[in-house]
């Protein structure tokens, strides 16, 4: 495979900026390859600044559930840029967004649009804690809930994929705020609460997590973390940045009939721009400035070709899209399956919709700790054997494949043929 001009692109990168990208995941380091730069992407493939094109399962981490540049969406960018990059303003683009939102997603009454899902992390923190004028938040181990100091703690994704120590700058004194628990532990968190609980402003969780790899939660453990939070008048948040749209039409918390106090949401909503929302019940949100005391502001909030991105890709979806996505996401784990019994390689696969796990570990995955157990010598010979046959894969073990409406069952069949290859690589 030539990557002359990918080569030549992270030379000049890494002059530029830290690590020659603009976030750390994006270096490649835990596979042992250089970057590929890419250069456009069309449907369900990828296409780098050599010409190699790739049937893509990271999707830019997430937000491209319709795959790249659908035409529903990039027809209408086009309209609404001529009418202006940022208007900053109310405008009707936001409104829209907004009652599809709450439409969709059971918690949320009212919601505030922000840039990114960090930004939606945060903010749904600070409002937590002026609301119920505590100051201790909860998250689990290996949960990312994006790069606030609040939540930088323990956390997977990037993180994880570095070995990286909690990062340095987040002062013990906030840190000293953050609890942490391990995943799927009721009786954790129950200790955490008999200790702590009438200082607990808030549970903060994935309710499946995408950022130890996929590790969706064991049978009534959501609902356990809704009674405890309850019991002890803290609020549940529900970080839905990565499952908000993706795990099903009504987002996790429809699919698992758990209803969290706030949702935070990301990826998906902007259709490939950057946008993060959080909302839940109106009492609550009305907190937020200018309604309350509770302030958070941007200047490109509400971005009308954000806000547009955001709907169409909404709007494009239906119930039956999910049920299209997940017949695929069945045919490929099958054939994952048959690959590692072929090969004799220990393989764990952990799935909540279009959101799938790939472990090396003959273990079953239920946390930080058994997400650790999956053989990373053997992910990076897969993901390097992966990239070989044309198929682009998050660079980490710590990050979920994605699925989109654009994968064809050809693209399946021919990622399977390529898993057959690259497990039959695989040096033990
Ligand atoms: N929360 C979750 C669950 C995420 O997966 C991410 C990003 O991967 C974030 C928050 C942070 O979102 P962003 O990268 O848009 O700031």
């Amino acid at each position: 495979m030539v990557n002359t001009n990918s080569v030549d692109a992270y030379k000049e990168a890494v002059d530029l900026m830290p690590g020659g990208v603009n976030s750390p995941v994006r270096a490649f380091k835990s596979v042992g390859l250089d970057p590929i730069f890419m250069d456009k992407g069309k449907g369900s493939k990828i296409t780098d600044v050599d010409g190699n094109t790739y049937i893509d399962y990271v999707l830019s981490w997430g937000p491209l559930i319709l795959g790249h540049a659908d035409e529903r969406v990039t027809e209408r960018l086009k309209e609404v840029v001529e009418k202006g990059t940022s208007l900053g303003t109310g405008s009707l683009t936001e409104n829209q967004l907004a009652k599809m939102v709450i439409d969709r997603v059971p918690s949320i009454e009212m919601v505030r649009m922000v840039n990114s899902g960090t930004e939606a992390t945060m903010s749904a923190i600070r409002l937590a804690r002026g609301y119920t004028k505590r100051d201790l938040i909860v998250k689990f181990e290996g949960s990312y809930h994006g790069h606030g100091d609040s939540l930088l703690i323990k956390a997977g994704s990037g993180v994880a994929t570095l070995g990286l120590p909690d990062s340095p700058g987040v002062p013990a004194n906030i840190a000293k705020n953050t609890i942490t628990v391990p995943y799927n532990d009721t009786e954790s968190l129950k200790l955490a609460f008999e200790q702590f609980g009438d200082q607990i402003a808030a549970v903060i969780m994935e309710p499946v997590c995408g950022n130890m790899g996929v590790v969706p939660p064991k049978e009534g453990f959501l609902q356990n973390v809704r009674d405890i939070t309850e019991q002890h008048g803290s609020l549940l948040i529900f970080d839905e940045v990565m499952s908000g749209f993706r795990v099903g039409y009504y987002s996790a918390q429809g699919h698992f009939d758990v209803i969290p106090d706030l949702t935070c949401l990301g990826k998906v909503i902007g259709g490939g721009l950057p946008v993060g929302a959080y909302g839940g019940k109106r009492e609550i949100i009305e907190q937020i400035a200018p309604t309350g005391p509770i302030y958070q502001a941007g200047t490109l909030s509400g971005n009308p070709l954000a806000m547009t991105a955001g709907y169409e890709s909404l709007a494009a979806l239906t119930e039956a899209s999910y049920e299209e996505i997940n017949k695929k996401v069945d045919r490929l784990t099958e054939g994952f399956r048959e690959a590692a019994d072929k090969y004799n390689i220990p393989l764990h696969i952990n799935r909540a919709g279009s959101m799938v796990g790939v472990f090396f570990t003959d273990q079953e995955v239920v946390d930080f700790e058994t997400a650790q157990s999956s053989n990373l010598d053997y992910f990076a010979q897969y993901y390097r054997a992966m990239i070989e046959e044309g198929i682009f894969l998050p660079p980490s073990q710590f990050e979920g494949l994605f699925l989109s409406t654009a994968h064809s069952d050809e693209d399946i069949e021919k990622t399977i043929e390529a898993v057959h290859t690259a497990f039959s690589k695989i040096e033990k």
